[in-house]
């Protein structure tokens, strides 16, 4: 229980501090945004023209990363619909097979669609919370392999189960899943498994991790359903 509660605490921390990034990441953003434009609009030599816009192109591109990981840290903009699970990881799968076969990895899907079981939340972020997982599993297997992605349906919840046959995690790793900027990654971020922790716990899901050095990673993601 202890532990749970640490847990907990460490989440809304974080939460605050993902919140607090993107809003500070935000702002410089959008006023150096709006200084080129005004720059690319003045007198300037084409050749300057052509370097702003090209500027302006990847502050928008910074901008976009930060509303991809962040998207979560805008309590106000909560969403509560009802998410037909089936159709969200195919959708996850869809965004995510040009960088699959990037890497050589295919991907098998199990999904046998249940119209009656779906869960409540807010759908963008539970594509979020499960793009970040899917991706971390392609990027385990730098010499190409094989993911396992499927839901199992229970009476009263329902599981999406992620398994990749990468190169693993120790326990120590695995205790420290989901820990900002915890990255084991050149260009790692250690930013998308705090997002995928937060947003999936504040559904009301369970995640479970196990894995094995050399042997692969399995994520088991568990929501209650909710009542028709
Ligand atoms: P990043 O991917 O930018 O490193 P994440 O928060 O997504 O940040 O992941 C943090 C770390 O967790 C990774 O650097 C990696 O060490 C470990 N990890 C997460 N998922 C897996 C996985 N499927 N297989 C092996 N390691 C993983
Ligand atoms: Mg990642």
């Amino acid at each position: 229980v202890l532990q749970k509660l640490m847990k907990a605490e460490k989440l809304e921390v974080v939460s605050n501090l993902a919140a607090s990034i993107s809003h500070e990441v935000r702002n410089p953003l959008t006023t150096s945004r709006g200084f080129m434009q005004l720059a690319h609009e003045s007198d300037v030599p084409s050749e300057t023209k052509y370097h702003l816009l090209i500027a302006i192109e990847e502050l928008d591109r910074a901008t976009e990363i930060i509303n991809d990981y962040l998207t979560f840290a805008k309590p106000a903009s909560e969403e509560n619909e009802k998410i037909m699970i089936y159709e969200e990881v195919l959708h996850v799968v869809n965004v995510l097979t040009p960088l699959a076969n990037m890497n050589n990895v295919g991907i098998d899907l199990s999904l046998v669609k249940k119209e009656s079981c779906y869960i409540v939340g807010d759908r963008k972020k539970l594509e979020q919370a499960l793009i970040n997982i899917v991706k971390n599993g392609i990027e385990s297997m730098p010499k190409g392999g094989k993911m396992e992605i499927g839901i199992d349906y229970c009476h009263h919840s329902l599981r999406i189960k992620i398994r990749d046959q990468g190169e693993g995690m120790t326990q120590k790793q695995i205790d420290r899943l989901g820990e900002p900027y915890f990255t084991t990654k050149e260009k790692g971020t250690g930013l998308g498994m705090m997002v995928s922790f937060s947003i999936i716990q504040g559904m009301g899901g369970k995640i479970t991790v196990k894995s094995e050095i050399e042997k692969g990673t399995y994520f088991s993601i568990e929501f209650p359903i909710a009542d028709v």
